[in-house]
């Protein structure tokens, strides 16, 4: 019997729909607060709904937000815009990558972390089973003190290298994996370290058809995609639109790559929208509402060109995938 986990209870895969599979709705990252960078604080809730109600009004229905406790979620906020939209979210246990943390979160994580002054500390100090009993709370009682439970499991690793400490979070990650069936999915730094991943979680006994590795398009190369696919994992091509770091025909072409070789029942698309000058409503950006709205068209056209069937392969990468990926099986 499988289900998803989200704000709003378990449901049944089919009741997700059009789903963004790598989001971030309301956050304030205490390492962001301390740089002073405005532009990654999502923090006025009111701006974000109305960037999900832009996401409903063309068809979405269910957004993974992939925040973690390390990265100034707010779990509360999130669910209220749920509540208001409609919206289904999923929530995100376990960690991101070593952030920091400032006065207010670490006094918000007192009570469930202990009496900490920074993140790396609170890793160190603890055993790697301690750890997983953190992340097995968070998908069985709730995030932060709230009813409101993970539906995701959640480690990163940096660029290019994976420290003893991200190994750790790694490792008990896994271990509530085991423990609670939740998917795996893992930040990587410019997509990076993915087979590394690999190694790891197959040492501590991993099926990786329950894991998606994140931001593969900042990595756009073909035959690293290959290999990672090959272990029956999913891939998470979440930076649509991020010309900055590819134009749109890169990530488009990779991922027609991966459908070429067979594995269009392992790709996931979403935009990593973590910047006020992503959103619409907070800075005139292209709005959660880009994806569904633009590229969703640009990406039938191009693969219909192409001779691919782009409809069908838009319903697997937002429906019928994640309805997979997402999902406890028991
Ligand atoms: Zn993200």
């Amino acid at each position: 019997m499988s289900f998803v986990r989200t704000f709003d209870g378990d449901v049944s895969p089919e009741q997700l729909g059009f789903t963004y599979s790598h989001e971030h709705i309301v956050c304030r990252p205490p390492y962001w607060v301390m740089q002073g960078a405005d532009d990654l604080l999502l923090d006025d809730k009111d701006k974000s709904q109305l960037d999900v109600f832009d996401f409903k009004k063309h068809g979405g229905q269910t957004i993974v937000d992939a925040t973690a406790v390390d990265y100034g979620r707010e779990v509360s906020a999130v669910q209220q815009i749920s509540e208001e939209t409609g919206i289904t979210i999923i929530g995100t246990a376990g960690f991101n990558k070593s952030f920091l943390w400032d006065a207010p979160m670490r006094e918000n994580l007192k009570q469930l972390v202990g009496n900490y002054e920074t993140y790396y500390q609170w890793i160190e100090d603890k055993t790697i089973n301690q750890l997983a009993d953190f992340v097995i709370k968070e998908v069985e009682e709730g995030l932060e003190g709230t009813k409101l439970r993970g539906g995701q499991v959640k480690f990163g690793t940096g660029y290019n290298r994976i420290t003893p400490l991200e190994e750790k979070t790694l490792r008990a990650v896994a271990r509530a994996h085991h423990e609670t069936k939740a998917p795996i999915h893992t930040h990587t730094e410019a997509g990076t370290m993915v087979l590394e991943q690999i190694d790891l979680l197959r040492e501590e006994g991993i099926n990786l058809e329950y894991v998606s590795f994140g931001h593969m398009d900042r990595n756009p190369d073909p035959f690293y995609h290959e290999q990672v696919a090959k272990t029956g994992a999913f891939l998470s091509f979440d930076g649509i639109s991020k010309i900055k770091y590819a134009p749109e025909s890169t990530r488009i072409h990779c991922i027609l790559e991966l459908v070429r070789k067979g594995f269009e029942d392992q790709i996931l698309v979403s935009g990593d929208t973590a910047r006020k000058s992503y959103y619409k409503h907070y800075d005139y950006g292209l709005g959660l509402e880009n994806i569904i709205a633009k590229w969703v068209p640009r990406f039938k056209a191009e693969a219909d060109s192409l001779g691919f069937d782009g409809e069908k392969l838009i319903t697997k990468f937002f429906v019928d995938n994640p309805a997979r990926c997402f999902s406890f099986k028991k």
